[in-house]
This record gives C-alpha cells, structure tokens and sequence, in this order.
C-alpha cells in the first residue's frame, strides 16, 4: 500500500467488474480480485465538486484549456499541469455537412488540434500529473501511435521521461513525433495487444508508471473533458447524438462518464446518445453488441483496418463502452474501411477539417445511422474528430485517389493540362 495523497473529491476507485471499491493509494491500477480486466472507475463527492464549480463560474473562468473543469478531475489542487495547452478545442456548426448527410443541425468536434494531435491528449496530460503525484520519474504506455505521441509530447512539455512500445506497422507520422519529442521508443514487431502486454510486463519489472488505456483508471477522467467542453459550448444544451471512432472504447467510456458528471451536477438534464463507429475489420464491440454477449468472456478478434487507432482486437475498456452505449440508449456502427476513406476528403471537403482516419470514422458511421434509421432529420448531431489528417497521409491520398500531375514552371505547360482537363470533363458530360 503507498502513500499518495488523495484529492478530497474523490471518494473511491470502484470495480467494474464486481463493485469493490478501493481508496486511492489502496490499490495501483486494477482491481487486485481481477488483474487486467478489473478496470476501476474513480467516483466523486459531487456535492464538494458542486460548491466549487458550476456553469455559473464557468462563465466568467478564462481558462482556455481542459483545467477549466479542473475541480471534477482527479488531481490534487497543487499539481501542475503540463505547459502544453490541452483541450478548449472548437466546437462548430457545418449547414453544408448537415444537408449533403441530410440534418438539419451538425456540429463538429475538432479534436486535431490539440498539441500533438489527437484527442488523446487530454488523457495523457493527466497521467503526467498522476506520475508526478505517484512520485515515478518514468511513464510507459503501449500504443496504436496517438496515445504514444500524446505521452511523449506531454512528458516533453514537463520534463518527464517516458518509454513507448508501439507496433511496428504505426504510421510514420506518430512514430516521427516520438523521436521529436524525446521519447525511447520500441517498434514492437507484432499488434497493439502484443505491444500492450510486453508493456505491462515491463513496468511490472521495472516500476515504471503505467498509462495503458484501460488499464489506468484516470486515462478516462482526462478524455471526459471532451463532454464538458461539448455541452458548456453550447450554453449547456445537451445534443442528442454524439459520434466518435472505438478501439479500445476509452474515449466512448470517458464520454459516457463526462455526460454522467454534468447530469449528476444538474447541469444538463438527460445524456446525448453515444453512437460508436468501428471500423469493420476491427468490430470487436459491435459484435458483442449485437450478440448481446458478455463482453468479457467474449473471444477476442484479429483486427485490421485502415483506421489503425481503432484497430483493438481485444478492446481494453469493453465493458465500460458497451454500458455508455446501452445506458445513453445508443448504438455501436459498423463501416468499411473504404467507407472512412471516402469520408476523409468529404469531412475535409466541407468543412476544412482534416482527419485521419479514425477521425472521420463519426462521419462514415453518421451515414450508416441515416441510412438505418437511427437518426432522423432533426437529431441534433456531434462529430468528434478525435485525430488530425497529418497523422496519417498514406490513408488520405489513398483516399483521394490519383495523385497532382506534374508539370513543367511555364504557362505553356499549365495551359496544356488545364486543356487536358476541361476536355476530360466535357468528354464526361
Ligand atoms: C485512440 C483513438 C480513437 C479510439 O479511442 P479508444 O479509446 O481506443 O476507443 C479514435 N480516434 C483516434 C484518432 C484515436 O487516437
Ligand atoms: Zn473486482
């Protein structure tokens, strides 16, 4: 048993597997009767939490960053959070995406720009201030490549150190910002859960804090932020269906418990329903959920799709994402992977936001909802773009297709092909 303080507002660490609860500093991670799967969930006194903070104060706070809501998240009041500027990300409408899709109202959640990248930073930066507390001087995490990227660019902004196992297949583009940032990096030859487990052993072995998804229990209180920052932009109205990209289903989970928060605060009265896109070579969850299958006990799949931050062959917070998605009354979608290509160029195209493609996953499975149903013309949508289009420009120019001509630098060239084109489509017409 250690000694790290616990923040008066929060009252236990609770199993979710079988309910025990735990006080801080009592157990490390998981709940000790169930090892990897007894991902425990943090609870809060939120009658403290409503005395200090309210949509009220909100109003006349000028933080521009997730540390607004600082008094629901579990850290104590003298920790500092890294410099980097997480969070507060924009939310906005798009009529132009809602008509081509068919709603009346659409709102897009930009997480792609966040410091490095993706939603993951929220959660990352709060595990730099949980290893603080801890007293570690090292931070280890397993990664599809955004979690890894998020670690090390947080660990970078506060001088931490941090060790990353990412497999080998990640994108260029996230390994590139390992080595930017810092970090010892091992390109694990083998799947994410390969590189989770060789993780797991390593900082068994050599105590080093551990930020593995659903694995640590804060990493779902930093993405919870997304749901606040959602609801206070707009003027505390809750929209009806929230879409967003599952792997490992930390991200949904963290929604789910940041809807949960605001609801039980009084701050919005009823939850939007969460809708989870997975990518049809990685529908771990859909599976279970159209089975109706206990998620735990249910075989793990091999995964592969395009969309590698989704790609979770046994997603680590399955339990907690099917009940955010049962409770809000929600739905678990199941899109092609050329189906999240093709909605790379479409969100980019109307919107001017560029995502990879585990971010434009919410538009690809949007589609499959009207087309099944699901949502009708007046469901109030949101998109949560959870990772930018830089991440990844192999998937995005596979998507658009043919690749810009080439041509010589004089005008006699640029007439030519120009020629050429107008042609071309006349021909077509
Ligand atoms: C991690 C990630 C997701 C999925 O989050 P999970 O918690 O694994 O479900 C979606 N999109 C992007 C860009 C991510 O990095
Ligand atoms: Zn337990």
């Amino acid at each position: 048993m250690n000694t790290t303080p616990r923040p008066d507002h929060v009252t236990g660490m609770r199993c979710t597997l079988c309910g025990k609860t735990y006080l801080p500093g009592e157990v490390d991670y998981v709940c000790p009767d169930h090892g990897n799967e007894g991902i425990l969930d943090i609870e809060y006194d939120y009658d403290a939490i409503g005395r200090r903070i309210s949509p009220h104060s909100l109003a006349r706070d000028k933080t521009c960053s997730q540390w607004r809501y600082r008094p629901l998240l579990p850290v104590l009041p003298e920790t500092p959070a890294p410099s980097a500027v997480v969070g507060w990300t924009p939310l906005y409408e798009n009529p132009r995406l809602a008509a081509a899709v068919g709603l009346d109202t659409l709102f897009i959640k930009d997480d792609s720009r966040q410091p490095t990248g993706s939603l993951k930073d929220r959660a990352s930066a709060l595990a730099v201030m949980k290893a603080r507390e801890a007293g570690a001087d090292m931070i280890t995490t397993a990664s599809t490549g955004n979690a890894a990227a998020a670690l090390a660019g947080m660990c970078a902004a506060d001088g931490m150190r941090c060790t990353i196992f990412v497999p080998r297949s990640a994108p260029r583009a996230k390994v590139a910002q390992l080595l930017a940032y810092g970090a010892r990096v091992f390109l694990v030859d083998g799947s994410y859960d390969d590189a989770f487990e060789l993780c797991l052993a390593a900082a068994a072995e050599y105590g080093w804090y551990n930020r593995n998804t659903g694995f640590n229990p804060y990493m779902a209180e930093g993405k919870k932020t997304a749901a606040y920052e959602i609801c206070e932009q707009l003027d505390w109205q809750c929209p009806d269906a929230v879409f967003v990209g599952v792997g490992d289903g930390c991200i949904i989970s963290g929604l789910h418990k940041g809807f949960l928060d605001m609801y039980r605060l009084g701050w919005i009265d009823r939850l939007p329903r969460l809708m989870g896109v997975q990518a049809e070579g990685s529908d771990f969850l859909y599976r279970c959920w159209e089975a109706g299958a206990d998620p735990v006990s249910f075989p793990a799949i091999r995964a592969h799709t395009v969309a590698d931050s989704i790609s979770a062959g046994l997603p680590r917070d399955r339990k907690k994402a099917l009940k955010g998605v049962a409770d809000t009354d929600g739905a678990f979608l199941r899109v092609a992977d050329q189906a999240i290509l093709s909605a790379i160029p479409e969100l980019a195209r109307a919107t001017g936001v560029f995502a990879e493609p585990a971010g434009a996953s919410p538009l690809a499975g949007l589609h499959a909802a009207m087309a099944q149903g699901l949502v009708r013309r007046d469901t109030t949508c949101v998109l949560l773009v959870t990772g930018s289009g830089l991440k990844d420009v192999d998937a995005t120019i596979k998507a658009c297709g043919a690749e810009p001509p080439i041509i010589s630098p004089t005008m006699g060239a640029l007439r030519d092909v120009l020629g050429k084109i107008e042609r071309n489509q006349n021909h077509k017409r």
